[in-house]
């Protein structure tokens, strides 16, 4: 099954040997030609795959879908299957908001990407694809948030750049028990161990393994794996891809990894502190650039290059870091995106907490990650540290693009680099170098992103109406309850 993804992402170049060679160009959903079709087909019988998800990520971040019996698979890959517009409106509390053009009435198309299609080793006899949501004629629909990741995507290549991304996801393993008080099921994290310590790898070990075969029979490419700080805490990295399929990966991500655990009796959570008293569960997202050639496809060129500068980051990496920060307060409101979030984000946590960036500063938002030995130029990349896993990571990703080209456009200079621990400057060295607290709520950062123009505009009207609804009925939702009821809501759901 590894070749079968690897084939019809890569065009039959493994990933492992060329991870550039699998851009996917951005363009409208489409039906699937006669090629793909065929091409899904014949895979899904060969792996006796008998029922096909269809996914997507809603407004609330979660991953949701239907499902086609392989019977129905030919003419499903052409027509999608039909969906009521209003689950875009619903919460990650499945509280259904009053969004115009997300009712009762109306309906889309959950539409795969043939070249998405995998079967999945934690689910016997299932496959999966990654879906848009499209109109019913099959144009595009304002409110599919894979499709608004293709766009910013095919902005940031009109500027003559192809994205690259990775999500390199936290997540707290354990089992859900009941309270023995009567309250909120808890998530009781599988070990006490040490951060990357040996008995943290013994403990988690079978589970790990598992989780490893897994993805990678998925075509994701694993490329490191250790327990982190938390109880329980895992951190099992991907390759960087292409924007597109970056995300698509988190997707599969974040699906294998409860998946495995629930095969295992256990219960994995991508929350982003899904334990109130340990460590949180960051996404961090890391982002390059390069040229694109004449054929559209992404060149060789890594354009945060610099060998010159201090920082070995180009002018273009420094404006790209200057979009971000100056959007980051309203784009947290989208990479940072529950109300869990803001129990991660704090001085201090590793997480950062303030619109800084810093060479290897993992207190810094934005860090320039130092190039890897003897590749200077071939792995330059950003690093948003505010990022998590409660996002949905077409916004998150397609959000972070579409900051950074406005950088990038308006030559935004970022300022010095920040390489000592924001929180401890006084409030004056703060303000002097322009340190400012990232959002301390949802609620903050949906004010912040409410105000802030090019993300509204790029979100358009229909996405961001729904987006503020379901966001701002959350954390209505959420406020006022303990601690208990937050992590017991978010780790049952991410
Ligand atoms: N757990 C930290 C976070 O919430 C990240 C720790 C690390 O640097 O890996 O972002
Ligand atoms: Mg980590």
């Amino acid at each position: 099954m590894t070749a079968l993804r690897i084939a019809l992402y890569d065009a039959g170049r493994p990933c492992y040997l060329c991870p550039m060679s699998d851009y996917v160009p951005a363009g409208p959903a489409g039906a699937a030609d006669d090629d793909a079709v065929s091409a899904v087909i014949e895979h899904a019988n060969a792996n006796q795959v008998s029922l096909v998800r269809f996914l997507y990520a809603d407004h609330g971040g979660i991953i949701r879908g239907k499902a086609a019996s392989s019977a129905l698979l030919p003419s499903r890959l052409r027509t999608g299957i039909g969906h009521t517009v209003a689950m875009m409106a619903m919460s990650m509390l499945d509280s259904l908001q009053p969004v115009d053009g997300m009712g009762p009435v109306g309906e889309v198309r959950i539409m795969p990407d043939p070249s998405t299609f995998v079967s999945l080793p934690y689910a016997p006899g299932a496959g999966a694809m990654l879906a848009d949501l499209v109109q019913p004629g099959g144009e595009p629909w304002d409110g599919c948030s894979r499709t608004f990741l293709k766009r910013a995507i095919a902005d940031m290549a009109a500027e003559g750049y192809a994205v690259h991304a990775s999500f390199e996801p936290e997540f707290t393993l354990g089992r859900r028990e009941a309270d023995p008080h009567g309250g909120p099921d808890r998530l009781v994290p599988v070990d006490d161990s040490l951060c990357y310590s040996s008995t943290g790898f013994a403990l988690a070990h079978d589970f790990t393994m598992d989780l490893l075969a897994a993805l990678q029979e998925q075509g994701l490419q694993v490329e490191s794996y250790y327990p982190e700080l938390g109880h329980g805490q895992q951190e099992m990295t991907i390759r960087h891809a292409p924007a597109l399929r970056a995300a698509d990966n988190h997707v599969l991500y974040r699906e294998t990894v409860r998946g495995v655990a629930f095969r295992r009796g256990l219960w994995a959570s991508l929350a982003p502190k899904p334990v109130p008293d340990q460590a949180g569960n960051g996404t961090h997202l890391h982002v390059s650039l390069t040229d694109l050639g004449p054929g559209g496809q992404p060149g060789e060129h890594q354009v945060f290059y610099e060998p010159d500068d201090e920082y070995q980051l180009s002018a273009t990496g420094y404006h790209f870091t200057g979009g971000l920060l100056a959007h980051l307060p309203a784009l947290v409101a989208l990479t940072c995106a529950s109300v869990n979030s803001y129990r991660r984000l704090a001085p201090q946590m590793w997480s950062s907490a303030f619109t800084v960036y810093g060479m290897d500063n993992r207190e810094a938002a934005v860090r320039i990650c130092s190039p890897m030995l003897g590749d200077a130029a071939g792995t330059v990349n950003l690093e948003l540290k505010p990022s998590d896993s409660s996002a949905n990571p077409y916004l998150a990703l397609g959000a972070v693009i579409h900051a950074g080209l406005d950088g990038i456009r308006r030559k935004l200079d970022p300022g010095d680099a920040v390489n000592v621990d924001p929180a401890t400057l006084t409030d004056a060295e703060r303000e002097a170098r322009g340190a400012h607290r990232l959002p301390d709520s949802l609620g903050a950062a949906l004010d912040a992103l409410e105000a802030d123009d090019l993300l509204m505009e790029a979100l358009g009207p229909l996405r961001r109406q729904a987006y503020l609804a379901v966001k701002r009925s959350e954390a209505a939702d959420f406020a006022g309850r303990d601690a208990a009821w937050e992590c017991f809501q978010h780790f049952t759901k991410i």
